[in-house]
């Protein structure tokens, strides 16, 4: 039994299904949009919560009109292969993220996995954890960023975000006052981007544009309640983590810990690294840093060695 109810109404019609422990991965929240069109937002919470949730709207599973994916990502596009099976739905995704969603060898791509030292670990990780995912999904249209996307009463507003992910797309719900925000998601740990198709100054750049839309409410995918006190603060605070970070590696050049593999075993992002498996998404994102800053002029790496330039 869950300690907090399984699911809240944060806007007519608009359910958020929260994810077990916590939404943290290897959950997320789901938005149910109880309209004229059934929607499902993202399909990663577990099957239990979504069908409670369902069953306790007077729906059933195969009810569900459409999937709206935000990024290939497992939490997100989750159980959506085994909804549209039961539901036979449509399920839509941004563009970019077709590749990702639609097959497994789309998405071990988009996550860099292959030819990592730690793939193998990974791909236990997800036969054992992530069955569900292994195999095709069924996408059937695309969205367009911008253009709403109309449950009935309630219209959804893609707002392509990229960073996290090159897909990654939040949505505003009604408007732009209240948005989900997805893996912007104001969790204690800060920006994650330990993918192939990840990038930190993308990831600035779409949250500076949340910040610009000055939302009232946000909807992490992973926290189980809206945010709505102090927004802003909490936008800004979750964007200096970039900077905190980028002072840890400059800090660990300065001493010595001069190469990403010394820099992983630190580790330097991760306040810990309980599984092999966590290192690669570490180094995706060390790797990303190094690269900024050796555009920045501020680095420079020597014999295999990273060097400061200039702080
Ligand atoms: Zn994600």
């Amino acid at each position: 039994m869950s300690e907090y109810p399984i699911h809240i109404e944060v806007l007519p019609k608009v359910h958020l299904v929260r994810g077990k422990n916590g939404a943290g991965f290897p959950e997320a929240n789901t938005l149910l949009i109880d309209d004229e069109i059934l929607t499902l937002v993202d399909a990663g919470t577990s099957m239990e919560n979504i069908t409670r949730t369902l069953r306790d709207l007077g729906h059933e599973l195969s009810d569900i009109e459409r999937i709206i994916l935000t990024h290939f990502h497992i939490d997100h596009k989750g159980y959506a292969a085994i909804i549209q099976r039961a539901a036979d739905c449509e399920m839509i995704c941004h563009p970019l993220a077709e590749k990702g969603v639609r097959t497994f060898q789309g998405m071990v791509d988009y996550y860099g996995m292959e030819g990592r030292r730690q793939y193998d670990v990974w791909r236990v990780f997800i036969n054992t954890s992530f069955g569900h995912v292994l195999g095709d999904y069924n996408v059937t249209g695309t969205f367009e960023d911008g253009k709403p996307i109309s449950c009935g009463q309630t219209d959804l507003f893609p707002i392509h975000l990229p960073g996290h992910t090159l897909d990654h797309t939040c949505f505003g719900i009604n408007g732009y006052e209240t948005i989900l925000l997805v893996d912007i998601d104001l969790t204690s740990f800060g920006p994650w981007y330990g993918n192939e198709v990840s990038d930190i100054e993308d990831f600035r750049r779409s949250m500076e544009r949340v910040i610009e839309m000055n939302p009232r409410t946000g909807i992490s995918s992973h926290l189980i309640d809206p945010v709505t006190e102090d927004l802003d603060m909490r936008l800004r605070a979750f964007m200096r983590v970039f900077g905190e970070r980028e002072r840890r590696v400059l800090d660990n050049i300065a001493s010595g810990v001069d190469t990403i593999e010394k820099m992983s075993l630190k580790p330097t992002i991760y306040r810990r690294i309980p599984m092999e498996l966590y290192r690669a998404f570490e180094m995706f994102m060390l790797e990303k840093h190094v690269e900024l800053l050796k555009k920045k002029g501020k680095i420079i790496e020597e014999d295999g060695h990273l060097k400061i330039e200039r702080r």
